[in-house]
This record gives C-alpha cells, sequence and structure tokens, in this order.
C-alpha cells in the first residue's frame, strides 16, 4: 500500500486544510500540461490526485489508517475532474442534462368547472437505442486525451495558475465519432412520441404553464423539463373575464318591453333567468358562484348576463302595422308609409 501522507508530504495528523494546500502545491507543480512528455511527472501527478481523493475523504482516511483500505483504481478523467473540483472550476466534463420542452394541451372551456386529466402528446429525444446514444463507434480526442478540456499553466505574479478552456477539437467531448450510427446520424439521440397524462387544475387561465419534472429530453445528465401551456377552446356563448363568464343575450323588443323568462347557457346546464319588463340594452344581470372556480382558492366567480337589444330588420306588413299603431300610441315620430322606398338609391349596408 502506497504511503499517502508521504506522497502529499504531510504528517498522519495534518489537517484538511494541510492536506489540500500540500495537494495544490504539488499538483500544480506535477501538472502533465507543465511537464510535457515527462513520463515520471504524470506518474507522479496521478498518485497525487490519488492521495488526495482518498485522504480529503474523511471515511476513506480512517479506513485508509486502520489499513481497512484496498488499493483505489481512479481512472485518469476522474483524476483531472477532482484537480478541476479542487481548483474551482466546473468540470466541463460534467454530463449536460436534456433541454426542457415546451407542448400545448387544449380542454374545454367546461373542463375548468372541475379540472380535468389530459392527455399531452409531444415528442422528445431519447438515447438512440441502435448506439447505445453513443452517436456511433467513438474515439478518444487526440488533442485533449479525452479530458475535454485544454489545460495551460501560467506563470504569475504570485506563483502559477492554470487556465483551462473547452477542448477545440471535441468541443468537450473528450471523443470524437468515427463512425456515425446509421439510425440517429450520430446524434445519439432519436425523436419519440410521448403521452402523458397531465392533472389541469380547476378554474386555470389561458396560457398557464404546468411544469412536468422530469419529461423534457432526455441526455446523460438527466432529463430536461417539459413546460405544458394551457389553451382553453372558445366556447361558442360564453365569454371568460377571470373567474367571471359574460353571456350577452340578445332580447327583441317586445321581450325586453313586456318581460320574459329565459334560459342562460351556465356552464353545467341550462340557468332560467327572469328579464323584468322594461329591460334596457346593456342592462347587466349577475348570476353569483356560477362562474369559474377561483384559481387555486375557494369558490367561483359570477355568470353576468349583458341584455343586447335586438332591433328586427325585417317586419311583415302586420308587424310594421302594429309597429305603426305603437307609435301613435306612445306619441313617437316615424317615417310615413313608403317613404324610403320613395328615397332613391337608398340600400342598407
Ligand atoms: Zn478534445
Ligand atoms: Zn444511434
Amino acid at each position: 500500500m502506497k504511503d499517502y501522507y508521504a506522497i502529499l508530504g504531510v504528517s498522519r495528523e495534518a489537517t484538511q486544510e494541510e492536506i489540500k494546500r500540500a495537494y495544490r502545491k504539488l499538483a500544480l507543480q506535477y501538472h502533465p500540461d507543465r511537464n510535457p512528455g515527462d513520463k515520471a511527472a504524470e506518474e507522479r501527478f496521478k498518485e497525487i490526485n490519488e492521495a488526495y481523493a482518498v485522504l480529503s475523504d474523511p471515511e476513506k482516511r480512517a479506513q485508509y489508517d486502520r489499513g481497512l483500505l484496498g488499493q483505489p483504481e481512479y481512472r485518469a478523467e476522474d483524476l483531472f475532474d477532482l484537480f478541476a473540483q479542487v481548483f474551482g472550476f466546473r468540470s466541463p466534463r460534467a454530463a449536460p442534462r436534456g433541454e426542457d420542452l415546451e407542448a400545448e394541451v387544449e380542454v374545454e372551456l367546461t373542463d375548468l368547472l372541475e379540472g380535468k386529466e389530459a392527455e399531452v402528446v409531444y415528442a422528445r429525444l431519447v438515447p438512440c437505442e441502435a448506439c447505445g446514444g453513443q452517436g456511433g463507434k467513438r474515439v478518444t480526442c487526440p488533442t485533449c486525451g479525452g479530458r475535454g478540456v485544454v489545460e495551460t499553466f501560467r506563470q504569475g505574479f504570485f506563483g502559477g495558475f492554470v487556465t483551462r478552456t473547452t477542448c477545440p477539437h471535441c468541443k468537450g467531448q473528450g471523443h470524437l465519432l468515427a463512425e456515425a450510427c446509421p439510425t440517429c446520424h450520430g446524434r445519439g439521440r432519436i425523436p419519440r412520441e410521448e403521452r402523458i397524462t397531465v392533472r389541469i387544475p380547476p378554474g386555470m387561465d389561458e396560457g398557464h404553464v404546468l411544469r412536468v419534472p422530469g419529461y423534457g429530453n432526455l441526455a446523460p445528465g438527466g432529463p430536461g423539463d417539459l413546460y405544458v401551456r394551457l389553451r382553453v377552446r372558445p366556447h361558442p356563448h360564453l365569454e371568460r373575464q377571470g373567474a367571471d363568464l359574460v353571456f350577452r343575450l340578445r332580447l327583441g323588443l317586445a321581450q325586453a318591453a313586456l318581460g320574459t323568462r329565459v334560459e342562460v347557457p351556465g356552464l353545467s346546464g341550462p340557468i332560467p333567468l327572469d328579464i323584468p319588463p322594461g329591460t334596457g340594452h346593456g342592462e347587466v344581470f349577475e348570476l353569483p358562484g356560477e362562474g369559474l372556480p377561483h384559481a387555486g382558492g375557494r369558490g367561483r366567480g359570477a355568470l353576468r348576463v349583458v341584455v343586447e337589444l335586438s332591433v328586427p330588420q325585417k317586419l311583415s306588413p302586420r308587424a310594421r302595422e302594429l309597429l305603426r299603431a305603437y307609435a301613435e300610441e306612445v306619441g313617437e315620430k316615424v317615417a310615413p308609409e313608403g317613404f324610403w322606398e320613395r328615397v332613391k338609391g337608398f340600400f342598407r349596408k
């Protein structure tokens, strides 16, 4: 078993801080980029990292001290990752997470009363089975030796420092494609149609976005998220205003003047409504509790019935006669019979 304390040049009682300090100094000194072609330095660099990997981990260190730790095996990439970690750069080798995706789901206005389980159909990228997500036959990038980064040691005022950049050759991948997989054309992922069921809570607004974690594109670093945007299909009779609904009720002249009983198409069925005599254009009847549920809250909004007077454009001779009699009765001045037929060029747009 190697003497990790000797490798780092610290005592067996060294604190974590002392171990780290010793590691930083030696790791920079023996870094392969600083000693190109020097096999001994490379070996030393590996040993230093291995020693630090064990001694910086209190559990491993305790095992090692009692002679219970077997010879650990570290891959070169892991040692470089450790180096990157200690020196504070995020390892570019860290596999990226899959991309987030957006999808839409369309529901009826009536679905928002109780909420709904809605099916979302969308496509996401999943690993290609033909190549196991590798994209084809891979070879280690010769520029960075598979590390995905190029490190350059520079001398500064207070000692050296290392600059680290993404390998321009392999774009940080650490490998190159020798032969592209014919199924995914080297991309390593293929689109697949997915169907998932999402729960639309009651009273949700048009355009509201539901986050479904883990349902985005798949990637080695984990899946992205799916964002489902809600669309509400327009209702044939009801307009939405937040939690309130608006129904435009068209009334004939006689209905407005004499009063009537109508049926309002409510979300959960027709609602009878008495229109008192003498109801004017634009008058509003409010039906509390007949709107949509307040999103995330208690109770429902109102259904507002807005009266729109409907003036007849075509009248039968008898209806015209009756309206004339009515006008005479209430003293309204109207055009004489046959007047409009005599106005040349008059027509209704
Ligand atoms: Zn490379
Ligand atoms: Zn493939």
